[in-house]
């Protein structure tokens, strides 16, 4: 899969790319990524990208010409287009699986109050959110959605990790343990250590079911209606 990149500040992501698991999957040919810089398609003088907002009120906002031209040169209109966004759809595994489907995605970072909404309009496909808080880079989300979907991408990471981890069937995950079986007194869950692999599985939901009733009831919920009982 293929992720491209629109950012004022195309050197918080090169980073991630050429880092640890990611990199791997670059030189593996896995994944591959093209950054753009947003001011390398702004042509006056100054390379302007950012204007005061129309109708007043603190801050500055993208210009349309250069994310446009930008999101022309990396063929936005046939790829999916997602613009990283506190007003978006909230970003979830369904979403991501989705995501991962694709042979290319761009994302769109903002900056600053955000972007002229006419290029959204024209552009994006999907606006997704991280979550219901203001970040003031839309790297870090755009890194959010990025790690998110590249990890389920096939070959990426074994398959046995993807199944078993949190929202994998609606629940939060277990808990976990490793050496040493007493550290400071406190013993590792005897069941653990019994080899009995049916027990340790059986263990294991309880305490998926037992974390998620009480830190997300309204996963149990959800969890219930799919499955008929808790
Ligand atoms: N004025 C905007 C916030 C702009 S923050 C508002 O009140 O909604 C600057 C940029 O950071 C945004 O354009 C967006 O790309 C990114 N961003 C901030 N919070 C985000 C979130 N919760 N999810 C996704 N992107 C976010």
């Amino acid at each position: 899969m293929k992720m491209t990149v629109l950012s004022l500040f195309p050197e918080i992501l090169e980073a991630y790319f050429i880092s640890s698991i990611m990199a791997k999957a670059v030189k593996r040919d896995v994944m591959s990524y093209r950054l753009m810089n947003i001011r390398d398609f702004a042509f006056d003088v100054h390379r302007r990208c950012d204007d005061l907002p129309y109708g007043g009120g603190a801050g500055m906002v993208l210009k349309p010409e250069p994310v446009a031209r930008a999101l022309e040169w990396v063929g936005a209109r046939n790829r999916r287009t997602v613009y990283v966004s506190p007003g978006g759809t909230p970003l979830d595994t369904a979403l991501i699986h989705d995501f991962s489907n694709e042979n290319e995605i761009v994302i769109l970072c903002g900056r600053y109050e955000g972007i002229d909404q006419r290029v959204i309009d024209r552009y994006v496909t999907d606006e997704v959110s991280i979550g219901d808080y203001v970040v003031s880079s839309g790297e870090v989300a755009a890194l959010v959605v990025i790690d998110a979907v590249y990890r389920v991408c096939e070959g990426v990471i074994n398959g046995e990790s993807l199944a078993e981890e949190s929202f994998a069937d609606g629940l939060l995950e277990y808990p976990h343990y490793t050496r040493p079986a007493d550290y400071r007194g406190d013993s590792v869950p005897r069941v653990l250590v019994s080899g009995h692999h049916a027990q340790i599985a059986a263990w294991r939901r309880e305490k998926m079911i037992e974390r998620t009733r009480r830190v997300r009831p309204d996963l149990i919920e959800r969890y219930v209606r799919a499955h008929g009982s808790s």
